[in-house]
């Protein structure tokens, strides 16, 4: 079936903040064949936007782009070998339904990543991660289409440059990507990550002993869902500003005045955050992870309640949308926490979602 579009489209369900927005069209991709013609047809125009399950992104207003919508379905068993297992899924596929048949084809590897929020092609943009495991650990590679020429190409995992919540296509090299289709390298045997947050209460409690990855997949759902609120129920987009990364000085100097404040230093290798890699060479320099969570509760923030717009009771670190409120009120409250934190701590946090 040939991309779809329309004109004057209501963006609200199509972004988990439920903010209102409209775009002024909207092209869904259903074959990737498609979209070098639409690309063509869009030339002249503004670059298009493309959009997935809209879970990590927040509309301001209308955009005046055209969005794209990438809607394309595919789970493939690709190759198996001594390096593990290659499946290959569209990127408009579901990222929990991908992870659940991934275990249903009896693999291990993204259990800890269950019931993240979004579709398979945005996996890379940030680099999901949770419970301790990042996507970048089974990434294998992607297709992507230039939105300037509709050209075909493969990244592997360097050219992707795979950071803390962070890619090349985060970055203005990297924006002329639409992602269409992703391989992971998986696993049929492999330790299971269970040293994180409440993995072995919760398998406990389950009264299993010897879990398997389906386990561990259960176990982190229903944890989120205790924890983290509904996008159906209280529009949310999870995080909304990712965790500093600072180098060690900076974190001693904060930590020898709040001693209670959380660090987690970073493995030397890790990519800083915003710049890319140390150039070769250059000693590499030791980071810090800080809570952004952790800064803003103690900035008064949490529960924080003005008209429709809010901080979740439980996390300081997620923006709610109690109704009504539009996304230029969650990014006014989000520049306000921001300035607090900053004018605390010195620290500047930065948006984990896309602002459009
Ligand atoms: C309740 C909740 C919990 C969450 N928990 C986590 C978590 O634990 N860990 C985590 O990492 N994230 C988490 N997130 C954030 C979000 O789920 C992820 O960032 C997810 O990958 C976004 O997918 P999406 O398809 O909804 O992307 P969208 O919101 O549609 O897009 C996000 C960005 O990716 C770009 N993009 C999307 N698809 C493509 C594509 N095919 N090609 C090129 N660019 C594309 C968009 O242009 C945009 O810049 C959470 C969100 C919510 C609402």
């Amino acid at each position: 079936m040939a991309a779809t579009e329309r004109a004057g489209v209501s963006l609200r369900t199509l972004n988990s903040f439920g903010v209102e927005a409209r775009a002024a069209r909207l092209i869904e991709i259903r074959r990737a064949g498609e979209l070098p013609a639409v690309v063509e047809r869009l030339r002249d125009g503004p670059a298009p936007f493309v959009l997935g399950g809209g879970s990590n992104v927040l509309f301001t207003h209308d955009p005046p782009m055209p969005i794209l919508r990438i809607a394309l379905r595919s789970r493939t068993l690709l190759a198996e070998d001594e390096r593990g297992t290659l499946v290959e899924a569209g990127a408009g596929e579901p990222w929990n339904d991908f992870v659940e048949w991934t275990l249903a084809q009896g693999l291990v590897g993204l259990e800890n990543l269950s019931l993240i929020p979004g579709t398979v092609g945005a996996s890379p943009i940030q680099n999901i991660g949770a419970y301790g495991v990042e996507m970048r650990e089974h990434f294998d590679s992607l297709d992507a289409v230039s939105l300037r020429d509709g050209r075909r190409r493969r990244f592997d995992a360097a050219d992707c440059r795979l950071g803390y919540r962070d890619s090349v296509f985060r970055h203005a090299e990297g924006r002329q990507w639409a992602i269409v289709a992703v391989r992971f390298r998986l696993a049929r045997e492999a330790p299971l990550r269970l040293d994180y947050g409440e993995i072995r209460d919760e398998l406990r409690a389950r009264g299993i002993t010897r879990a398997v990855a389906r386990d561990v997949a259960q176990a982190v759902s229903a944890i989120r869902r205790r924890k983290l609120p509904d996008p159906t129920v209280l529009g949310n987009a999870g995080s909304f500003f990712r965790n500093p990364v600072v180098d060690a000085a900076t974190a001693e100097a904060l930590a020898a005045r709040e001693p209670a404040m959380p660090r987690f230093p970073l493995p030397p290798d890790e990519a800083p955050a915003a710049g890319g890699r140390p150039a070769s060479g250059e000693p590499a320099v030791s980071r810090v992870k800080l809570s952004a969570g952790w800064l803003i509760e103690q900035c008064g923030w949490k529960g924080f309640r003005e008209g429709d717009v809010g901080v979740h009771d439980r996390h300081a670190l997620v923006l709610v949308n109690h109704g009504a409120a539009s996304g230029a009120q969650i990014a006014a409250l989000a520049a306000r926490i921001a300035e607090t934190v900053r004018k605390r701590f010195g620290i500047v946090l930065e948006p984990e979602p896309t602002i459009v």
